[in-house]
């Protein structure tokens, strides 16, 4: 079996690691992250949701924090502050500094993103392949509101320095027009027998892996099921501030709000199931009005064990809407 998961990096990276619990040795899988979070920081290209997934899958994550390495220290950050070196917000740690000197090196040696993140992945054999959305470079911006003047900043900017605490206005894909697909993911796609959007932010994550031109056509053209898993339960993102992002941006934060966005691929959009939190049942009717094949399934990941249960509930919702089709 060939599954093809389209994913950021916290909520995306958890789902993986259940699902590859759950089906073994028995699947092939293929993650595609989004690559809209990336910066460069102090001449390095930082990729927070690559290595988010990498070090999740390969066993080097921060369990607690769930970004950045185990056992990490910050002698590198602290110098820098020392020195007055801006940014001063970005938690880079002396770990990671050693991937994203290795990715910056062989960047500007001329390997492509997924040369590099192939080579990085020898390191950590997560058990996936692992392919960025593109090798183009792509930023989202936020657009907020700046002592009554409008302004974007960096994504990262947004999320890390400003804690997502003031409204956003609008989100700017930078250089999302040029991008094109990185090599072997449309193919993931069109070959896959199980497309999954796991629970990441469909806006910041999954929104532009799917603005990648061809991605969400490949999506409508596969022959396999595409089933999502909603990253919000009841009225709010599960961890983190997804809730103030979308709700800034005049989105309704819900489940069924979710699958509405991204639409049933019979009408355009991209999804063939939903599943949403037992807690969220009664929006199953939403979800069937909006085209899809909805499910309540228990959808928060709060340890191995429920994420695991939750990745083998989406491939039997995939299932069954395979052998319908
Ligand atoms: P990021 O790139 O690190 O922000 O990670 P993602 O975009 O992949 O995932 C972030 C989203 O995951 C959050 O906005 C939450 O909505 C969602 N999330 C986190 N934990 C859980 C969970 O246990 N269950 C579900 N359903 N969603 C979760
Ligand atoms: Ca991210």
């Amino acid at each position: 079996m060939r599954i093809t998961v389209l994913s950021g990096g916290i909520g995306g990276a958890t789902f993986v690691r259940g699902l590859l619990d759950e089906v073994g040795d028995d699947a092939d899988v293929t993650v595609v992250g989004n690559t809209a979070d990336d910066i460069w920081l102090f001449g390095l290209k930082v990729c927070p949701d690559l290595d988010t997934l990498m070090y999740t899958l390969g066993g080097g994550i921060d369990a607690e924090r769930r970004w950045g390495r185990a056992d990490e220290t910050w002698s590198v950050k602290e110098e820098l502050a020392a020195y007055g070196a801006q940014p001063t917000w970005f938690g880079l740690g002396d770990r990671d500094v050693a991937t994203h000197l290795v990715r910056t090196q062989m960047l500007q040696a001329g390997y492509s993103l997924t040369d590099v993140t192939r080579a990085l992945c020898v390191r950590w054999d997560p058990g996936v392949t692992l392919l960025p959305m593109t090798d183009h470079r792509v930023e989202t911006h936020v657009v907020v509101e700046d002592g009554g003047r409008r302004s974007a900043v960096h994504f990262q900017e947004y999320w890390v320095r400003m804690r997502a605490s003031v409204p956003a206005h609008d989100v700017v894909m930078i250089g999302i027009d040029d991008a094109e697909p990185a090599p072997g993911v449309l193919e993931a796609i069109a070959e896959a027998d199980v497309v999954v959007l796991p629970p990441s932010n469909p806006v910041v994550s999954i929104g532009p892996v799917l603005a990648v031109r061809g991605i969400a056509d490949a999506l409508r053209a596969t022959a396999a099921p595409v089933v999502g898993v909603s990253p919000i339960i009841g009225g709010g993102a599960v961890r983190g501030m997804a809730d103030q992002l979308l709700t800034g941006l005049g989105l309704e934060v819900s489940a069924s709000a979710v699958a509405t966005r991204y639409g049933a691929r019979a009408r355009g959009g991209v999804l063939d199931g939903w599943l949403v939190d037992t807690s969220d049942a009664s929006q199953l009717p939403v979800v069937a009005e909006a085209g899809l094949e909805g499910r309540a399934v228990p959808l928060y990941m709060s340890d191995p064990a429920t994420t695991r249960t939750l990745a083998a509930d989406t491939l039997a919702l995939a299932r069954e809407i395979g052998t319908r089709s």
